[in-house]
């Protein structure tokens, strides 16, 4: 399982989808746009552009597919809800929980985050942090469970820094797969305010 807001995906999204694919030697990647996460304070763009999105980002990815479902739920979106539908879904298969070290730095405040890690193995990828960031991440604030590092040399790049570019105008084609950067262009996705 590998979610995300996706608005837009980028680089470092495909980067670390291709690297727990090979490394983790999955037999799928699931990857779920999210629903208005409750941690995001920000609104996303419509749910149908980010999935279209994340298809066109991750279709050259072996393994990978893209399910919509946290899309469709009403309210706030949890990933232990979605686990857990996955855990009936294919009983006796091993889940993993692949996501980047910001969002591990997190994971103790996400809802039922115990229960997170007893039913999935905990694959952590490294992140570029910005040089004004924080404390170093404390691994040890981690809910107990199984653990399955993603190595990714570290790509200073993010989905706010792209909306940001878009809206300014700026060149974003290094930063996301040539078919995202034209559904942007397209459907004019980030417009200066
Ligand atoms: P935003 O800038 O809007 O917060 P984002 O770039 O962090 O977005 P998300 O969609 O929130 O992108 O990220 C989805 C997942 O991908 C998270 O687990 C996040 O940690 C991970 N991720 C995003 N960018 C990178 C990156 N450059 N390197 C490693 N992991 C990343």
């Amino acid at each position: 399982m590998f979610g995300g807001a996706f608005d837009p995906p980028h680089v470092g999204h495909v980067a670390l989808a291709r690297a727990a694919v090979e490394q983790l030697a999955l037999d799928e990647l699931r990857v779920f746009p999210t629903g208005q996460a409750w941690h995001k304070a920000r609104d996303l763009s419509p749910a149908a552009d980010r999935l279209a999105m994340a298809r066109l980002a991750f279709s050259e990815v072996p393994h990978t597919t893209v399910d919509g479902r946290e899309l469709q739920r009403a309210g706030p979106t949890y990933t232990v809800d979605t686990l857990r539908e996955l855990q009936r879904e294919f009983p006796g298969a091993v889940l993993l929980l692949v996501i980047g070290a910001d969002q591990a730095e997190a994971l103790h405040s996400w809802r039922e985050n115990g229960e997170i890690a007893r039913i999935a193995t905990i694959s952590i990828a490294a992140r570029a942090r910005p040089v004004n960031a924080g404390a170093i991440f404390d691994p040890s604030r981690l809910p107990p469970g199984p653990r399955e590092p993603v190595e990714l040399p570290p790509m200073p790049v993010s989905s706010t820094e792209i909306r940001r570019r878009a809206a300014a105008g700026e060149d974003i084609s290094q930063l996301v797969p040539a078919p995202v950067a034209r559904y942007i262009d397209k459907h004019h996705l980030y417009p200066s305010h």
